[in-house]
């Protein structure tokens, strides 16, 4: 999985380019992130595709920052971009670029097409470019400085390049349609002054190329075979092919594919961006933002990220993924691997009155009952212990399985007991449940052949261990809150919920987990160990709930 197993339009085109034996059956991918930011599921699938495109045909894919914007780029966001992608299972072996690494290549691009007569500085201002671009139902209007001389064009580029002239107040256009019916052909802007220092260039340049003008050139500079991006560029490809034949320089093919949107969430770099500064998050990293690094601390797998990938598939249309699908993808694969352990989130104690006081003994708990080659562990039983307070009912209603005054219920791994007496604080509330228990019931099980219908979980009280529990919720209360409602901003959907603090105890054989291990807390939820956990005081993640709302929603049943 992951690698583009399932088949798709994309690969349908790939196909047709081999068997007609264009780029002598090369297949060369790449993917041009912006490291503006973190990256977020949504490029997930852009990864998924691209290299996993390349290894479906064993063809190659480059990792290439398209960094042309030096004030909104840092060295952070690349460093992270890279460990993502290789998070995520893809490698980029030695083929690592920065569209930076082509400043001059671009540089001499735009040489080229004004002295084709096909470039041209300009002077109106950002206003006014603006205004004589027309729009979708009116034709643009010529800007007066469209018909300068070559030589006069090719002085004036170089003195922008110089830094002779200050910001904004010049630009290098392309010449082509001011009438055309597609905007971006109306002579767009492909060089703009800017002095400010580049992440990678320092202060050498002080123009810099439009992302339009650097896009499709790089690919090409590469030798990219297909250049496949989302569909919000597919106006543009035009004016890149536009490009690469004015320019006279070899043509990859463009594809266009739909970005993934998911619901209750934003997936804009700019709008995880605002979060983070906003501190709406406690970062990047925080565990309910959909960034690759919130995820990967929260517990998700690169695994579940990759199938998630392909079972949503590669489409031409835009539409919008159930956040329950990718939640879905998580528990699939943490089924398989995580070890069960018990952990009571919301005690109550419970005291087993014909229990030796003092004695402990050492209990078989299995580890995954779906794979016995995962082992078992000894877990600690006692006299007293803790259980979960809803798993206990004074009055219980009729299908009631669990424990209650007279009712007997199996303790997972240990014995039955028998809840004899409920003793209460002064106001009324539940101190502790005094139980008795079976001896004969040895690891849950009774000769006599008596049947309990429940079984619930529990910890020893004195040795388990504290730890906090960080249980995460949906970020938005909202399912789209990109959808643009009057008046209000996308951060006024945020859920005050979506993280709750907890107090929990935890079994101690969990005294030596390590930070990005997973679990499943019998009956609860998958958590795993966050960054910020310590030996002494251990912090428990929710990755995500056991109960499965996508397969509700889809109408099936429980695998
Ligand atoms: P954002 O809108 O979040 O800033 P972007 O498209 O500007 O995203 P880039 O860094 O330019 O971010 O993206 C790198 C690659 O990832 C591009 O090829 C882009 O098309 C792709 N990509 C970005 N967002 C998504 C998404 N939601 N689904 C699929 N692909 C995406
Ligand atoms: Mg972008």
């Amino acid at each position: 999985m992951g690698e583009g197993s399932l088949n798709n339009f994309v690969h349908t085109m790939i196909d047709e380019d081999i068997k007609n034996n264009k780029y002598q059956g090369r297949v060369h991918t790449r993917f041009p992130p912006e490291p503006n930011g973190y990256l977020h599921i949504g490029h997930a699938k852009s990864i998924c595709l691209n290299f996993g495109t390349a290894k479906k045909y064993g063809g190659l894919c480059n990792l290439r920052f398209d960094d042309t914007n030096p004030s909104k780029e840092e060295t952070e966001f690349v460093d992270s971009i890279m460990e993502d992608v290789k998070w995520l299972g893809f490698d980029w072996d030695d083929r690592l670029f920065y569209a930076s690494d082509y400043f001059e290549q671009l540089y001499q691009f735009a040489v080229k097409l004004i002295q084709k007569g096909k470039a041209y500085v300009c002077e109106l201002s950002p206003e006014k470019v603006r205004e004589y671009r027309g729009t979708l139902k009116e034709p643009g209007k010529e800007s007066p400085f469209r018909n300068r001389s070559i030589e006069e064009n090719l002085t004036l580029f170089e003195k922008m390049r110089k830094g002779e002239f200050q910001d904004g107040s010049k630009v290098l256009r392309a010449k082509i349609d001011m009438s055309s019916g597609n905007l971006n052909m109306r002579d767009p802007v492909l060089y703009r002054i800017q002095k400010s220092e580049h992440h990678r260039t320092g202060n050498t340049w002080c123009i810099y190329p439009m992302y339009d003008f650097a896009h499709g050139q790089s690919d090409s500079i590469e030798g990219i075979t297909h250049s496949v991006c989302t569909l919000e560029f597919e106006d543009h490809r035009p004016l890149y092919e536009w490009f690469l034949k004015e320019l006279e320089i070899y043509a990859p093919r463009q594809i266009e594919f739909a970005r993934l949107n998911l619901t209750y969430t934003v997936l804009s770099k700019r709008k995880l961006r605002a979060l983070v500064e906003g501190k709406f998050v406690s970062g990047w990293n925080d565990p309910r933002m959909p960034t690759l690094s919130g995820i990967r601390r929260r517990g998700y797998t690169p695994e579940a990220i990759r199938n998630f990938c392909d079972m949503i598939g590669v489409s031409k249309s835009n539409s919008t993924v159930d956040f329950a699908m990718l939640e879905y993808c998580v528990r699939e694969d943490l089924n398989k691997k995580a070890h069960r352990v018990m952990a009571v989130l919301d005690p109550i104690k419970v005291v087993i009155t014909n229990y030796p006081e003092g004695q402990t003994e050492l209990l078989d708990a299995e580890n995954n009952p779906e794979d016995a080659s995962m082992g078992s562990r000894k877990i600690p039983f006692s006299r007293e212990i803790y259980i979960e307070r809803d798993d206990f009912m004074e009055n219980p209603p009729k299908k009631f399985h669990r424990l209650f005054p007279g009712g007997e219920v199996r303790l997972k791994f240990a014995y039955y007991i028998q809840c004899q007496e409920i003793v209460k604080n002064a106001d009324g509330s539940i101190k502790e449940i005094l139980c008795t228990y079976d001896p004969e019931t040895k690891g849950g099980w009774s000769s006599d052949g008596r049947k309990v219908k429940g079984t619930i979980h529990w910890v020893s009280a004195v040795d388990a261990l504290k730890a906090e529990a960080r249980l995460y919720d949906l970020l938005f209360t909202k399912q789209n809150p990109d959808e643009v409602e009057e008046g209000k901003e996308f951060t006024d959907f945020l859920n005050p919920q979506s993280l709750e603090i907890k107090t929990i105890y935890v079994e101690n054989t969990l005294k030596n987990a390590e930070i990005g291990q997973r679990y499943q807390f019998e009956r609860k939820a998958y958590f795993c160990v966050d960054v910020e956990s310590r030996k002494d005081a251990l912090v428990f993640n929710r990755v995500v709930n056991l109960k499965d709302s996508w397969i509700k929603i889809q109408g099936k049943e429980n695998p």
